[in-house]
């Protein structure tokens, strides 16, 4: 069976063609303009390709509510021409199959627990520490939606005594993406996280902050999996600083061997690499299609 993927981002889009397994057979990449002209490049690639379903997960904020007279499209954004726009009717319009829509995260998330690192497990937590930070949560096997979708990277974390950066979120200033999101630590350093040294004290601060996120994650999910991306995130010497402050902040109080002695196996990257997003559309392909 073919499904169609599209991991849609505010600067790049890349579509996909793959299987039921999670197997990507073709893609393709490219810049992210006006809505008409980035979605019809989309349609264009999936023309006579024979898909069976669509899986869209997309920058947002987007309106995931079946319920919702404006289901299916872009909310209020920064980005130009954007807000209020119906992606998904645009894509229905010209292929007519079953589409799955819902948050980049949120599909990367469902992407990861059918064929990832918490393949086999009804809940996991996956997060992108990018130009942005937000994370989607599969629970009792079905990922989490309420008035909208969750936004877990705008809660308030403790400062660090020591920190003086005021924080760039454009809503909150300090709220966790505000402070430790990539644009973040280059306003803090004068430098992009790139360029910066593996024993920085960029990373140190950046796993304090981050491991707060996981504590309160755990506290209200307990989800059985973490699963951290995004660009922030291919420094792999934050997982050892992550893990360990993690496990000081809950100082023993939830009781698992996942948060104790297998914490490694625990708080983990993608599984799917660099493929989380489109394989997060195949199955959010997948689930429009039995639905
Ligand atoms: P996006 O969030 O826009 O989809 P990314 O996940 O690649 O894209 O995140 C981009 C952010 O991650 C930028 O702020 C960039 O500086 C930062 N970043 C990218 N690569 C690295 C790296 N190797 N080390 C640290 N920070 C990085
Ligand atoms: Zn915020």
């Amino acid at each position: 069976m073919l499904f169609g993927s599209i991991e849609g981002g505010g600067t790049k889009f890349v579509c996909g063609v793959g299987n039921e397994n999670g197997e990507i057979a073709e893609r393709i990449s490219f810049s992210t303009t006006t809505p008409v002209e980035t979605l019809d490049r989309a349609v264009e690639f999936f023309k006579n390709k024979g898909v069976q379903a669509i899986g869209f997960g997309s920058f947002g904020p987007v309106d995931v509510d079946k319920q919702s007279d404006t289901y299916g499209s872009v909310m209020k954004t920064p980005k130009p021409n954007w807000s209020g726009y119906r992606v998904v009717d645009h894509i229905k319009r010209s292929l007519n199959v079953p589409i799955g829509f819902d948050t980049d995260v949120n599909a990367a998330a469902l992407g990861e627990a059918a064929w990832g690192a918490a393949r086999g497990l009804d809940s996991c937590l996956y997060i992108t520490v990018g130009t942005g930070i937000g994370a989607g949560a599969v629970a009792e096997g079905r990922l989490i939606h309420g008035l909208v979708h969750p936004e877990m990277g705008h809660i308030l974390v403790r400062r660090h005594p020591e920190d003086q950066y005021e924080g760039h979120c454009p809503f909150h200033k300090d709220c966790l993406e505000g402070l430790a999101a990539g644009p973040a630590i280059e306003a803090r350093w004068n430098r992009k996280g790139n360029e910066l040294d593996d024993n920085h004290p960029a990373w140190d601060l950046e796993s304090y902050y981050i491991a707060q996120a996981l504590m309160n994650y755990i506290l209200i999910l307990s989800p059985k999996k973490i699963i951290l991306g995004g660009g922030v995130m291919s420094q792999p010497q934050l997982f050892p600083l992550i893990r360990e402050q993690v496990g000081t902040l809950l100082n023993g109080y939830v009781q698992h061997h996942a948060l104790d002695s297998e914490i490694n196996d625990y708080i983990v990257p993608p599984g799917l690499g660099s493929n989380a997003g489109l394989c997060g559309g195949l199955a959010l392909a997948r689930q429009a299609l039995e639905m």
